[in-house]
């Protein structure tokens, strides 16, 4: 039997200004415009266990004046001879056609002329050897509902539509029916619509040491419904000062730290959906959990998994918050360095490489000690490769102190409190002074994650995020 999947449909910030820029009518008449989007195919979605499929907006393509055949405020009709070239780009690139239309003045919904309309059109894709087409309808105070056509004669609405960018927006079908009660106190600051979005929110925390245990732990005070905790470490004595939620117990009882936080979130009751994946965070495994978070936070020192999530967030349209700390004492003559960093990265933003902040040489080493670690023993001991060195100082109230701050960006994305500038970039916090500071960069054009939009909503390629090996 075939199950229908839910559909998630992503607009990366940019794509949707430049959509409603497009389309808007001064004399309140229909437009039209295409779009094609990157998918993903989430065989299981780690909490429901359905499938589910995403699309992520890739490019805008307008319709050109000389196609356009007539429009009123009611109705908007162009020669298709654009569609069938739009159908050529979509199979020949595998992305998904999609047509965009405006109801000014109106609601947001499919008309029985839009179902008629677009029925005709779903036909002569699947006839072209199309896989699918998607459909979406902008109506009055920025409402949108979308679909996705899989036959000539079956479409599948959106559950959710969101829009990302230096802010984040979700609609989503079926939320706000839960009794929120213990969260009334940040109502009671960012309204009543605040707290379905955060119960609804799907958020991935990779790494669950430090400050991913500091930002679960908030993450769920704060209501978010779904978390997925991925991280392949055990506890170990070293890591009782900084994680919380871990018992000295735990260490002779060699648990996993993602088991550590399920326990302490379990345990607290507030209704959070809760998975757990044992892993690192580029094995195959992750990739279902990973395509169906809403947001991702970083929060692991591994240059490699930093790699593979910075990829993520550009081929996927997922915010990525990553954090990360450099701490180092005080030597004679030196003083302390300690420096808290949170870095949102998506598309549109420069990236984690542009920022320096990933280390190219020690993410091939790490590479390498995790698939062959008797051969990263002898380049290590030949001094060939870095890392596998002493252990990073760290003290619990820089890495919480950093995790607060990282989950404040996601609040930003979600409410504006600090302005309608979205989310800080790059944010540097000196515990070593009293500073707190922006910093941002230009992105280095060749780069090849954040210096092409060929990267942004690209959805599924293969290889996995077009990384070879
Ligand atoms: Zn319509
Ligand atoms: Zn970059």
């Amino acid at each position: 039997m075939m199950s229908t999947a839910a559909l998630d449909i992503i607009f990366l910030e940019s794509h949707e200004a430049a959509l409603r820029a497009l389309l808007h009518r001064e004399n309140g008449s229909e437009a039209a415009a295409y779009v094609l989007f990157g998918k993903a195919e989430i065989a299981a979605d780690p909490w429901s266990k359905q499938p589910r499929i995403r699309l992520i907006s890739h490019e805008v393509v307008p319709i050109t004046s000389d196609e356009m055949v007539s429009s009123s405020s009611v109705h908007v009709t162009w020669s298709t001879q654009g569609f069938m070239r739009l159908l050529g780009l979509a199979q020949h690139r595998n992305l998904v056609p999609a047509l965009v239309h405006t109801h000014p003045g109106a609601g947001a919904f499919f008309s029985d002329q839009d179902d008629r309309n677009e029925a005709e059109l779903a036909r002569t894709t699947f006839n072209k050897g199309a896989q699918g087409l998607a459909s979406m309808v902008f109506g009055q105070h920025d409402a949108i509902v979308g679909r996705l056509w899989k036959s000539a004669k079956a479409s599948t609405k959106a559950s959710s539509i969101s829009i990302v960018g230096s802010k984040i927006k979700i609609w989503r079908a079926d939320a706000g029916r839960e009794d929120t009660e213990f969260l009334a106190r940040q109502a009671a600051l960012f309204g009543k619509g605040f707290n379905p979005i955060v119960r609804a929110l799907r958020v991935g925390v990779i790494g669950c040491g430090g400050t991913g245990s500091a930002v679960v732990s908030l993450l769920t005070r704060l209501g978010v419904g779904h978390l997925a905790l991925m991280d392949n470490d055990t506890i170990d004595t070293t890591n009782l000062n900084r994680v919380h939620g871990s018992r000295a117990a735990d260490v002779p009882a060699k648990l996993a730290k993602v088991d550590i936080l399920a326990r302490e979130i379990e345990a607290g009751g507030l209704g959070t959906q809760v998975v757990t994946r044992r892993a690192w965070v580029g094995d195959p495994s992750l990739r279902d959990v990973l395509r169906s978070c809403d947001v991702l936070f970083g929060c692991t020192d591994d240059n490699q998994g930093r790699l593979t999530l910075n990829r993520l967030a550009h081929y996927y349209g997922i915010p990525l918050i990553d954090v990360g700390l450099r701490m180092r004492s005080a030597k004679s003559g030196v003083d302390y360095d300690m420096t808290g960093r949170v870095t949102t990265i998506r598309p549109g933003n420069p990236c984690l490489i542009c920022l320096g902040v990933v280390n190219a040489q020690r993410a091939a080493a790490e590479g390498l000690q995790r698939n062959d670690p008797a051969e990263f023993e002898r380049r290590k001991a030949e001094a060939y490769v870095e890392g596998g060195g002493d252990p990073a100082p760290a003290v619990v109230t820089f890495t919480t102190s950093i995790a607060c701050a990282a989950v404040d960006e996601l609040i930003q994305g979600l409410t504006g409190f600090r302005g309608q500038g979205g989310m800080t970039h790059n944010r540097i916090r000196r515990f070593d002074r009293v500073e707190d500071r922006s910093m941002t960069c230009r992105p280095i054009p060749t780069c090849p994650v954040c210096g092409t939009e060929d990267t942004w909503g690209r959805g599924d390629v293969n290889p996995f995020l077009g990384v070879i090996g």
